[in-house]
């Protein structure tokens, strides 16, 4: 039983219009749902993906118009990494992303998004499938193949050591990280020493990192996280995936979501993320939702527009 790398990381935005320009408008990627946040329905919840809107790929947000800028500390995520072809790929970048380039080495292009999260291309090492949207301004052997990886703050990586790689049976690997690898896909997870001062959470800071489980693995999953003691929540039924979540030692909040039934459970494939989609549990909520949620462009007419 192996954890299939990373299933989708969520963040915190407090401009949705902002994020879906820069993370479907520049960065490329398909904004495959918009839902509101299953535990405070009055927010959106924004996914972005590839083409299919498959696991490994998947980039969420929670708006929350007018929240705090966050920072990133011990127990957060502070940088998501992404796979990308080519040093050629990475030169086209860097002009693309012009003013949100932080620094560009061999192999890699660090960058910020207008909230200031931090993300890292870097050329792909790996043979598992690249993970690609669609995008008129961005050539497919250049786009970006879904996540490499995310890398945390810790006060003290070693508490974590046995949870990762007993628990959730992470491979170590050098530079102080690990490997969740399955028979698909794999996904790295590491740590730096955290900044001074307490993390705070807000917009541009990540909430949460999801590993990718098969279906049929996922209640065992949570048996053996509980198992070791973590404090984890039930299955949690998200619709487009199941989900449980607790906190590694280190701190930080992960999440184990299943592969399926996948977001083209409730629209079609062609349309995806369109219209707004509420589960069946949320739909009675339309009318009281769907005025209050910032109104936002349609990526993809947007770029056929330019
Ligand atoms: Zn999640």
């Amino acid at each position: 039983m192996r954890l299939e790398g990373v299933h989708h990381v969520t963040a915190i935005t407090a401009d949705a219009p902002r994020n879906v320009e820069f993370y479907a408008g520049l960065l490329g990627l398909r904004l495959v749902k918009k839902t509101v946040n299953q535990d405070d329905p009055t927010v959106y919840h924004l996914f972005y993906a590839d083409e299919q809107g498959d696991p490994g790929s998947d980039i969420t947000f929670f708006e929350y118009p007018g929240a705090r800028q966050g920072r990133a500390g011990a127990g957060m995520v502070h940088t998501v990494r992404w796979r990308i072809a080519s040093e050629d790929a990475l030169d086209f970048w860097q002009k693309r992303l012009d003013n949100h380039v932080v620094s560009r080495e061999a192999g890699r292009l660090t960058f910020v998004d207008p909230e200031g999260l931090r993300h890292e291309l870097a050329v792909a090492e790996t043979d598992d499938p690249p993970l690609i949207a669609d995008h008129p301004e961005v050539p497919a052997e250049l786009a970006l193949q879904g996540f490499d990886g995310v890398r945390a703050f810790s006060a003290d990586p070693g508490r974590s050591r046995e949870f990762l790689e007993q628990t959730l049976d992470f491979d170590p690997r050098e530079g102080g990280s690990w490997e969740a690898r399955g028979e698909k896909r794999g996904g790295l997870y590491g740590y730096d020493p955290a900044p001074e001062g307490a993390g705070i959470g807000g917009a541009g800071t990540v909430h949460h990192v999801a590993w990718a489980s098969p279906m049929e693995e996922h209640e065992a999953w949570r048996e053996r996280v509980a198992a070791a003691g973590a404090q984890v929540t039930p299955i949690i039924d998200r619709f487009y995936f199941k989900s449980v979540y607790f906190r590694e030692p280190s701190g930080v909040l992960f999440e184990i979501a299943t592969i399926g039934p996948g977001f083209a459970t409730d629209e079609s494939l062609e349309h995806l993320g369109e219209r707004l989609s509420l589960p069946p549990a949320f739909e009675h909520l339309r009318s009281q939702v769907e005025p209050i949620l910032t109104p936002l462009p349609n990526p993809r007419e947007t770029a056929a527009a330019r």
